[in-house]
């Protein structure tokens, strides 16, 4: 879910353009988020991601070490204590908690929160939207995000699209989950399309690529091999929109995005604001 990926990913920007960046953590990150990200430091140490490594401060002072050191720190303090002793230039609020826990705009020269709970200008500078649909990831500078109900967890956007692909959550693996046609989700590991057949045309979007949609063509029916979680192989075949939710995931395993195959965009006005009725929404 993207919203869950994406402080990851604005936190692998800020570092790559030269920020010093803290995370601050509670001691025990939830296991839907410790997959995600840098914050599985938290229990090991260090946490590396694509080339960037995590190092876990044992104290503020060590953070302090560690950041002018260059390093990319996380620290375990739930309640944001080092905050005013650190004087960052920013402050992200990521809890994604729905409400304001006590983030306010002294705390920093730039405050920015994630989610509903917050009023940007008053609370915080900006609010960033972490509803799924095609204001995810806007920038809000006066009022509140969306309420939501389907923040946090990878897990419960899943749910709202049609599938997950390990390396968009940081995994650098070849899995991913998939929608069948009863709408369960289908872990397949090791997966590769064996046949394919037909051709359609439809709308797709991808949680790493927020606020997009495009129009793709697949085939219309694919077989698929791939592994399940015991090491037993399977085939299955599958039409439709599964099939193209089983391309989209499988193209993410290979590092492909649906953009490189997109004819041409969607203006995302013409679509309704209740984005579960948008069949051909994926992850
Ligand atoms: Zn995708």
């Amino acid at each position: 879910m993207a919203a869950e990926i994406w402080p990851q990913e604005q936190i692998y920007k800020l570092k790559k353009s030269g920020f010093p960046v803290l995370i601050l953590e509670t001691a025990n990150p939830s296991a839907i988020r410790r997959n995600v990200a840098f914050c599985e430091a938290v229990y090991q140490g260090t946490q590396t991601v694509e080339d960037m490594t995590c190092y876990l401060a044992g104290s503020m002072e060590q953070a302090q070490r560690f950041l002018a050191d260059g390093k990319l720190t996380v620290l375990v303090d739930p309640v944001g204590e080092s905050i005013r002793e650190l004087k960052p230039l920013a402050v992200v609020d990521a809890i994604l908690a729905k409400k304001n826990l006590g983030t306010s705009r002294e705390l920093a020269p730039i405050t920015v929160a994630l989610g509903p709970g917050f009023e940007a200008g008053r609370d915080v500078d900006a609010v960033v939207e972490t509803k799924r649909g095609h204001h995810l990831g806007r920038v809000l500078w006066k009022g509140m995000a969306a309420p939501n109900t389907d923040i946090p967890g990878i897990i419960e956007g899943a749910a709202e699209g049609a599938g997950l692909a390990a390396p968009q959550v940081g995994i650098l693996r070849r899995l991913a989950l998939v929608m069948v046609e009863d709408e369960s989700f289908l872990e397949i590991i090791n997966p590769e399309i064996i046949a394919r057949e037909g051709e359609q045309d439809g709308a797709e979007g991808c949680l790493s690529v927020p606020g997009k949609y495009g129009m793709v063509k697949r085939p219309m029916q694919v077989t698929v091999k791939f592994q399940d979680r015991h090491g037993e192989w399977h085939e299955r075949t599958a039409e439709g929109f599964t099939a193209r939710a089983f391309c989209h995931e499988i193209d993410h395993l290979d590092g492909h995005l649906y953009t490189e195959l997109v004819s041409e965009y969607l203006d995302p006005s013409e679509f309704a604001d209740d984005d579960d009725d948008y069949e051909g929404e994926d992850e």
